[in-house]
């Protein structure tokens, strides 16, 4: 994975660990540790990507961007192990890609472990031959 890859992921993580009240991309600079110049790409990036929101803000004067992740409307808490956040591959996952959430067996078992609390036996073997697959 290469380090504006890395740095794309771990920006994802500071964002949708805000929940609802997002982030203003300087502080979010700040915690990456990144400077203005490439936290403004890796902001633009995620936004073309369709990750994140951003919201145009007047903070100290001047204009800036708050930025969301785009699953905001959803329990943050419920979804903080939602496999996508530490998936590898979430910078190329898309609809009708190589990876993409319609498809993905990681995220199909992690939905039915969110929606069902008990999954009957063969529905976990189902889901386990698939993984093997
Ligand atoms: S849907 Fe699957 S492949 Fe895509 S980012 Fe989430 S865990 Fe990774």
């Amino acid at each position: 994975m290469s380090k504006r890859d890395l740095l794309e992921r771990r920006a994802l993580q500071i964002i949708m660990s805000k929940g609802d009240d997002g982030i203003l991309q300087s502080d979010l600079w700040k915690e990456l540790e990144a400077s203005s110049r490439v936290g403004s790409r890796i902001s633009l990036n995620l936004g073309k990507k369709n990750l994140i929101t951003r919201q145009r803000e007047l903070s100290d004067g001047r204009w800036t961007y708050r930025v969301f992740v785009n699953i905001r409307s959803l329990d943050i808490d419920s979804f903080s192990d939602i496999p996508c956040v530490s998936c590898d591959e979430i910078l190329k996952c898309e609809k009708g890609g190589e990876f993409s959430p319609n498809t993905c067996k990681i995220m199909t078992k992690w939905l039915h472990t969110f929606t069902h609390s008990e999954l009957d036996e063969e529905t976990i073997s189902e889901i386990s031959k698939n993984d093997d697959s």
